[in-house]
């Protein structure tokens, strides 16, 4: 058996890691011949100490002579790249047969597209990519013709209760698929309660340990919202089809609801290498270091309806995916600036669903054309989301 080239953009971040962790346990299938991340120089050349890529790359490309020095300083041998492109060439490039797209936010949207065009092995960790590009992506699939498997929990799930992973729903006889949340660290809050909230609560995950912007993002609920938006468009689900449930346990991972009554689920204790070693090996199963799962130890399975009301950037995202066209593009640009301000400390906790509502509103959907189109939007809906940033809370 080849031993699978493996290329983990966002190689210093939670899924990064995680990732890293499944292919240290597998010398013998897999290698992480490419690692790129943002501007972590000590961070990426202590990965290239330990996995020997062929490739290092950093976004940024101030930190390109640090992480050579690093590496030269620690005797490793291997290229050394910078800048956005280098880090879409290499998804694209024979160094790898599988991407790891795990770079958050709409970075991702680039090496993510590149991989799918050249028929890599796609594995999906960054969702905000198929939540701004969901037909452009799915077309870049076709074009070149590799798998996407997600590794977005509760995707991944869906992907393992689904006969062949990705069917025509209709055909499969699937009536609804059934999205699980946490609901984050302030379950059961008012909107009242939330004013004050500070970063670092919300951050404070009491399930998953992530990156500061999707535990943000998990914090509101935009979490699930961008999971539905994803849903949609990896298993070609209506959004009438799609539906959240508040669990948590967070050991349901996500179900699959077939016309003759029959649901299926996938449990597992809340561990991304689950996700991770089931997409880098399907359809084979292997050795992932998640501890099994204990349900007498566990004991209950709790299940209750998500309070949109309060927690209102999963009713806007539902908003957005049935307006259609580049409106979840608009979602996904307003979101993110309203959570790097929040992370900054100019914005309040409920002011990011509010920046997201007014800039839906400020920019009507168009349809989506091609990437530039999609990116220049990204750009004016980050302007706009500024623009109401400044005039609201500055
Ligand atoms: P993180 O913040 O821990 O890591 C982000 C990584 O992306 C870092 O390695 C960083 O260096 C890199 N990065 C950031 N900007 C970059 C750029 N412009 N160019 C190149 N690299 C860049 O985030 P995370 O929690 O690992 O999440 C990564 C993605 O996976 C996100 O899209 C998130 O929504 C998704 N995801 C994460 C989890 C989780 O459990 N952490 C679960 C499901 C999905
Ligand atoms: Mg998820």
């Amino acid at each position: 058996m080849a031993v699978r080239q493996v290329a983990v953009l966002g190689a210093t971040g939670s899924i990064g890691g995680s990732t890293l962790d499944v292919i240290a346990r597998h010398p013998d299938r897999f290698r992480a011949s490419i690692l790129a991340a943002n501007r972590d120089s000590a961070g990426l050349a202590a990965l290239c100490a330990r996995f020997r890529p062929d490739l290092a790359i950093v976004a940024d490309p101030a930190m390109e002579a640090d992480l050579a020095r690093r590496l030269a300083a620690a005797g490793v041998r291997c290229e050394v790249a910078s800048g956005a492109d280098a880090v879409t060439a290499a998804a694209s490039g024979p160094l790898c047969d599988a991407v790891v797209a795990a770079i958050v936010g709409a970075a991702g949207l680039d090496s993510t597209l590149a991989a799918a065009r050249a028929g890599k092995r796609l594995l999906l960790a960054n969702k905000e990519s198929i939540v701004m590009a969901g037909a452009l992506l799915l077309e870049a699939l076709r074009e070149g013709g590799g798998d996407l498997i997600p590794i977005d929990s509760e995707h991944n799930a869906i992907f393992q209760c689904l006969p062949g992973g990705r069917p025509d729903l209709g055909r499969a006889g699937v009536r609804r698929i059934i999205l699980t949340a946490s609901g984050g660290p302030f379950r059961g809050r008012t909107r009242a309660e939330l004013g004050k909230i500070t970063p670092g609560e919300a951050c404070a995950h009491p399930k998953w340990s992530m990156g500061r912007k999707i535990s943000v993002d998990s914090a509101t609920l935009m979490n699930k919202g961008l999971e539905v938006i994803e849903a949609h468009h990896l298993f070609a689900a209506p959004v009438d089809a799609i539906e959240v449930v508040v669990h948590p346990q967070s050991l349901v991972h996500s179900l699959v609801d077939y016309v003759d009554g029959s649901v299926l689920a996938q449990l597992g204790n809340p561990d991304m290498r689950t996700a991770i070693a089931c997409a880098l090996a399907w359809p084979e199963r292997i050795e992932a270091g998640v501890a099994p799962l204990d349900l007498a130890a566990h004991a209950r399975l709790d299940f209750e309806t998500p309070d949109t009301d309060t927690f209102r950037c999963l009713a806007l995202a539902f908003a957005a995916l049935r307006e259609g066209g580049d409106a979840t593009a608009i979602l996904n640009a307003a979101n993110e600036v309203a959570v790097d301000a929040f992370l900054a400390g100019t914005l309040p906790f409920l002011g990011i669903a509010e920046i997201v509502e007014r800039v839906l509103a400020e920019l009507p959907a168009q349809p989506v054309v091609d990437v530039q189109t999609l990116v220049a939007r990204d750009d004016e809906a980050r302007r706009a989301a500024r623009g109401v940033l400044h005039r609201a809370y500055c």
